[in-house]
């Protein structure tokens, strides 16, 4: 799941309005945080399968440690708790628990049955990803409704509120489009690089229009 991660995020403002979206992004995004450098780094492995799901030319041999239900309640409260510690705003934390666990949840709906339960232990995946139409069906709607919920809860506060978001929008759904046309990736540093810059400038970005909103409580509370 690619976009569907975001749609978690960015509804979870609603929720814990005084966390920035780019921490709310960070947690349900944040096994494929780790999946690319735990790859460079030779700890995960994958092997480059077109045809594997009808959706994603990979085969997810071993990835336990950003992937496993285990590894993903640990990371959920190691996250949270270390939010909690800087933050102590309890909304965040928990939208930062739920936002971690998530994932499992979403990659064990798309995935074929290669999430770990545990490090060596049995791997589920309902196979989503065998339809690309059922794929992008809820993808789509999961994202559109996530974004309706973040538009609800958040108000741009000038130019940059509105258009970097905006482009921000624009861009995750056409990535997510076109990425149905491109070629299957030749080697896993093609995978990973991109992935590990991909994901640190989505947060970045998220972060400064995130920080040029203002919710639509505290907007309440001023007016
Ligand atoms: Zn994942």
């Amino acid at each position: 799941m690619f976009i569907g991660h975001y749609a978690v995020g960015f509804a979870a403002k609603k929720y814990a309005p005084r966390t920035s979206l780019a921490v709310l992004l960070a947690a349900p995004l944040f096994s494929d945080l780790l999946w690319p450098p735990f790859l460079l780094l030779g700890w995960e492995r994958v092997r480059i399968d077109p045809g594997n799901t009808r959706f994603v030319p990979l085969d997810l041999v071993y990835y336990p440690w950003s992937h496993s239900l285990l590894l993903c309640a640990v990371w959920a409260t190691a996250f949270s708790l270390l939010y909690h510690g800087i933050r102590h705003y309890r909304p965040g934390t928990i939208a930062i628990w739920i936002g971690v666990m998530s994932h499992w949840v979403l990659d064990w709906v798309t995935h074929g049955p290669d999430m770990p339960l545990y490090p060596g232990g049995p791997r589920f995946g309902l196979g989503l990803w065998n339809s690309v139409a059922g794929t992008m069906a809820v993808e789509i709607a999961m994202f559109v409704v996530g974004i309706w919920l973040y538009v609800r809860a958040t108000r741009a506060s000038d130019r940059i509120g509105q258009y970097a978001f905006l482009a921000y929008v624009v861009l995750l759904l056409v990535t997510y489009i076109a990425d149905r046309f491109s070629k299957p990736p030749t080697s896993v540093g093609e995978i990973a690089w991109p992935g590990l810059i991909a994901g640190i400038l989505m947060l970045l970005w998220a972060w400064w229009f995130d920080s040029h909103r203002t919710t639509v409580d505290a907007a309440r509370r001023e007016g």
